[in-house]
């Protein structure tokens, strides 16, 4: 029995009890150590706090053993938030020293003991703003696992939450598309791109980097501890100011903290802006310490060019349950329009991007594997944008993990990526 599955049914046993509802047991499930549990019961427990301000909205995770159930009413200046069952204890008593002074949506917060079995948080606004609240059920994935994660969400008033803006866009444009034809000029003929979007000759290629993972999803890490979502941002970074640093190609970035984005909306993100390319950084972990080198993703429609890319997929995809946001009712749609795309020139000029991103790569150290590997990664699902997926390193490889820890190895990586997209910009204007 996994450590994890043992770990839910203690909950589940510990939720049955502290919510005072009959709880059957089937026998199959009374082990030992639970009926200990029973006899004597744990206290409901958070085992974390955490804050993200971002300047798109602030997260507070409260991470527990338990589901925690809640009540919260907004005023103008504050949020007031009721956790029933619960217990205060020195990680909920923590939670005033986790605000920064440039959150731009928390002022302050208190914590109090309400009544026997309330615990009450009091957040303090900079501004007015709209919440949004949730569950996420406990995951265990590519070695990082969370217990029951109760999730606010504070975006600023003055505007709809991004997400669902982003999201709504995209959405549009995908249904709009599995009515229509495969087609290409239709999409472009259709009012969310409007015709303009091709780009002049005079008009500079605009590159969209997405730095992966950050905020609740770190992403791999080391073997000694560096985590995937802040070297890729670094390297993200770099590219950056290398191609801003041309007259003929702009840079712009899907994240520039360590904020959790979701993978739908990083595609949207890059389609609101009218990218020319999408570049999504990572740094790759397997199984085995021994795996290493550079690969380049395409995307695949009709499944993984190997069961490596199949595994990579599934976990990369997987970011959306960590940072436990979703864009998963509208996934089908998407898989039925992509069934339609494969002959696209959009997945033509992706797979001649990374044709030329390999040899660059190549040139700092080894490739993974020579060949374009394909992959069903959520992220490259922009019907319209030639997009690939560069994982730059295996972090999980001990002697990598030390590469990347150093910035000027960063730095090449930035300078090799930067070779093959100037190599392959004929393609994209
Ligand atoms: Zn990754």
């Amino acid at each position: 029995m996994s450590d994890a599955i043992d770990k839910n049914r203690r909950s589940l046993i510990q939720l049955g009890l502290v919510c005072g509802t009959s709880f059957v047991i089937r026998p199959a499930l009374a082990f030992a150590d639970e009926l200990l549990d029973l006899v004597a019961p744990e206290i409901n427990n958070v085992v974390a706090v955490r804050i993200w301000p971002s300047h798109i909205y602030t997260r507070i995770t409260i991470e527990a053993d338990y589901d925690i159930q809640s009540a919260a009413t907004t005023g103008a200046d504050s949020l007031i938030v009721d956790l029933a069952n619960s217990h205060l204890n020195t990680i909920l008593q923590s939670m005033p020293k986790k605000i920064i002074n440039s959150d731009p949506i928390i002022k302050a917060i208190s914590v109090i003991q309400q009544d026997t079995t309330t615990v009450r948080i009091k957040v303090s606004l900079k501004q007015a703003v709209k919440i949004q609240m949730k569950t996420i059920a406990p995951v265990d994935l590519a070695g990082v696992s969370y217990q029951y994660r109760y999730v606010i969400d504070m975006y600023p008033d003055t505007t709809t939450s991004l997400d669902d803006k982003l999201n709504d866009d995209i959405l549009a444009l995908l249904q709009l598309q599995s009515n229509g034809t495969e087609d290409v000029h239709v999409i472009a003929s259709s009012p969310i791109i409007p015709k303009t979007y091709k780009k002049q000759s005079d008009k500079k290629l605009l590159v969209m980097l997405d730095p992966g993972h950050g905020g609740e999803d770190p992403g791999a890490i080391g073997p000694t501890g560096i985590k995937e979502k802040d070297v890729v941002l670094d390297i993200g970074y770099k590219l950056y100011n290398i191609i801003n640093s041309t007259d003929y190609m702009e840079a712009k970035l899907t994240r520039t903290q360590d904020i959790f984005i979701p993978l739908g909306t990083r595609v949207a993100i890059a389609r609101k802006a009218k990218a020319d390319v999408f570049i999504s950084i990572h740094a790759d972990a397997f199984t085995t310490p021994k795996a290493r080198g550079a690969s380049v993703f395409v995307l695949s429609d009709h499944g993984s060019s190997s069961g490596f890319a199949k595994w990579l997929a599934k976990t990369q995809n997987d970011s959306d349950l960590i940072g436990g946001m979703s864009f998963k009712s509208k996934d089908k749609i998407t898989s039925s329009v992509l069934l339609d795309m494969t002959e696209t020139m959009t997945n033509k000029k992706s797979t001649q991007l990374a044709l030329n991103l390999l040899p660059n790569l190549s040139k700092i150290g080894r490739l993974h594997n020579r060949q374009v590997e394909k992959a069903a990664f959520a992220v490259l699902k922009a019907p319209d944008i030639p997009s690939v997926l560069v994982e730059t390193a295996f972090i999980s490889n001990p002697d990598e993990e030390n590469q990347l820890k150093n910035s000027d190895f960063r730095q090449k990586i930035a300078e090799m990526i930067f070779a093959g997209i100037n190599k392959s910009k004929s393609h994209f204007l």
